[in-house]
């Protein structure tokens, strides 16, 4: 089966760099599958799970929006935090999803509400790749 380079990298560190078979993503008009030899784009990502196909299995990376270059054998993402279930801490996680869901609670400007959405978003994308 044919491969690609999947690669994401966030500022501050390269997090994951493998062959696979097939990466699905969440871009911001729907689910992307991209294949080897896919059309060269470029993407915004919404604040969701990226699937690594390998064969039999899927692995899950919490990518937390940012962007996706696809070139013929090679999908970079580059994101401003990514991790992998092994890397995310379960209780900061569920502390920061809480204090998001205070926070929407709360009458507040557009510009909190829209951060606290934001922050709820990533808390629970890293739930979701920690299996919580
Ligand atoms: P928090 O309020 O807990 O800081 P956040 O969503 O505001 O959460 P980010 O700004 O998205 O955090 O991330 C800042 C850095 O901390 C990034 O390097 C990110 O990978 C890391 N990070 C955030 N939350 C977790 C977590 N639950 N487990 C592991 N790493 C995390």
């Amino acid at each position: 089966m044919s491969t690609l380079r999947l690669e994401i990298v966030t500022p501050e560190r390269k997090v994951y760099e493998k062959d696979v078979n097939m990466v699905v993503v969440k871009g911001v008009a729907g689910e992307l599958g991209i294949l080897p030899n896919h059309i060269p784009l470029v993407t915004p990502l919404k604040i969701a799970p990226v699937k690594a196909k390998i064969g039999n299995n899927d692995e899950f990376i919490a990518v937390h929006g940012g962007f996706m270059e696809v070139r013929k054998d090679k999908v970079v993402i580059l994101a401003e935090a990514a991790e992998l279930g092994s890397d995310i801490d379960v209780s900061r996680a569920r502390l920061a999803k809480e204090r998001a869901e205070r926070r929407l609670a709360q009458k507040q400007s557009d510009y909190d509400a829209e951060r606290a959405e934001l922050a709820l978003q990533r808390a629970m994308n890293r739930l979701d790749i920690a299996g919580e």
